[in-house]
């Protein structure tokens, strides 16, 4: 690789985790039941619409998660529910499920339903889950109204035809409250995704209050995050009634099933020589590569196209038009690598992506992140509900040497290192 420049150490920028390690999960009631037990229960033991039914069939869903299996009950029983769960393992289906079999499937009442998370790729991902699972149940409706998007449109859709269900990022939903386009005093399902980071961004948390108290008392309040710091769920608590607390496995377990993970020693300037090295030599489907900052994002991905590697980059410095396209390019398969920040470290499925690199490790930036959160989410962005993922995480220096350990005795998981040779078996899903 000729070009094979260092990448410099740049400032920070704003696209890091701020979150909190989170402590024992001693609150919340372990409902138990292992992979073992899944089979036993099928989606028809929810008694859901019918319409709901063959709608998961078509989606390929044969038996319920565990997740699905502990949260749907609840939360269909109109259960306010804070519920922890590893990232990939159906979260989503389980208030997109709920809220569809909640709705009147023929006379649904206009907003009533809303469904807040930190990104608007995210926002989509659930909206488009929303339109799948729902896709037989033709009188409800569903919209994504984010940021960046054009307000006064989304005013005139609101104002015209008025969907049932919205889902959103947080100041674009405050903002078209405030200005009295949207109209929040029937809402009766409030759902919030990836809670934990809205929650602990203060901003965000700020928007959510406001957003919440413009609902009505007497609604649904569902929280779901693959994380929870202590601090977190005590705030979480005080938006919910009687709430149900779901944790499955706990922290011990949060890594993921058939995800193997490994490291490298390197020092700083050979690491894109040994990316290129690891690209030529694996199989995969789609990768993500990610990296500390954006100008390093922006770097790494002109180097792989250079090196005529399918490669897209994807940060908080793009327009929201070049960010769709980017996000739309790699998840419709058109590109098979993308750079990223940590915008794209959780929550967003990208069912294709079977292996992810830390090119820079998960950094602790002294403001409250925690690294071994972000290594869980950014690895769980392979190995998606159960399949088979690799993770490989570049370490430079003694600091990350520490994390790599903190990490292994987190989540009680050794990461080996990477060896010269890997068994496609071991990471490749076998069709
Ligand atoms: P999530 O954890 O919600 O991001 O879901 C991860 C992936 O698993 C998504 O692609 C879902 O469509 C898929 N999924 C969710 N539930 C099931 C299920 N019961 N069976 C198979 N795939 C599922």
């Amino acid at each position: 690789m000729e070009n094979n420049e260092d990448l410099i150490a740049y400032s920070d920028e704003e696209e890091h985790e701020t979150k909190k390690k989170p402590e024992n999960a001693d609150q919340f009631k372990n409902t138990g039941g292992g992979y073992s037990t899944l089979h036993a229960t099928g989606f028809k033991d929810f008694l859901l619409k019918a319409e709901l039914l063959r709608a998961i069939s078509e989606a390929g869903f044969e038996h319920p998660s565990e997740v699905q299996i502990s949260g749907i009950p609840r939360t269909i029983e109109g259960k306010d529910v804070l519920c922890q769960a590893k990232s990939g393992m159906g979260k989503t289906a389980v208030f997109v499920l709920s809220l569809l079999q909640l709705l009147d499937s023929k006379n649904p009442e206009p907003l009533s339903g809303l469904v807040l998370c930190h990104t608007k790729e995210l926002a989509h991902q659930i909206n488009r889950e929303i339109h799948r699972l729902g896709k037989y149940l033709t009188a409800i409706k569903s919209e994504c109204i984010v940021g960046g998007d054009s307000i006064d449109d989304q005013s005139k859709m609101l104002k015209n035809n008025a969907p049932h269900i919205i889902v959103g990022t947080p100041g674009r939903i405050l903002d078209l409250a405030r200005k009295n386009h949207l109209d929040l005093s029937h809402i009766k399902f409030f759902i919030l995704d990836e809670c934990d980071k809205i929650l602990e961004q203060i901003d965000m948390r700020k928007d959510i209050q406001q957003i919440f108290v413009k609902t009505p008392q007497d609604k649904q309040v569902l929280m779901f995050s693959a994380t929870f710091s202590k601090e977190t769920k005590k705030t979480a608590r005080k938006f919910m009634q009687n709430q149900e607390e779901i944790f499955i496995d706990d922290e011990t377990k949060l890594t993921l099933h058939g995800l193997q993970q490994y490291y490298v020693n390197i020092r700083e300037e050979e690491k894109s020589k040994k990316l290129i090295d690891i690209l030529d030599a694996l199989l995969f489907n789609q990768v993500i590569i990610f990296v500390r900052t954006v100008p390093r994002a922006i770097h790494l991905n002109k180097i792989l196209v250079e090196c005529n590697f399918p490669s897209i980059a994807i940060h908080s410095q793009l327009s929201t038009d070049e960010r769709r396209k980017n996000y739309t390019a790699f998840k419709d398969f058109q590109k098979r690598i993308m750079v990223s920040t940590d915008v794209f470290a959780r929550g967003v499925d990208f069912e294709r992506v079977n292996i992810v690199i830390n090119y820079d490790m998960p950094e602790n930036r002294g403001d409250g992140s925690d690294e071994t959160d972000t290594y869980l989410h950014r690895v769980g962005r392979a190995g998606r509900f159960g399949t088979k993922g690799l993770a490989i995480t570049f370490v430079a220096t003694e600091e990350e040497k520490a994390t790599l350990k903190k990490i292994q005795d987190r989540f009680v998981v050794s990461i080996p290192e990477l060896p010269d040779e890997i068994d496609t078996d071991q990471y490749m899903n076998q069709a």
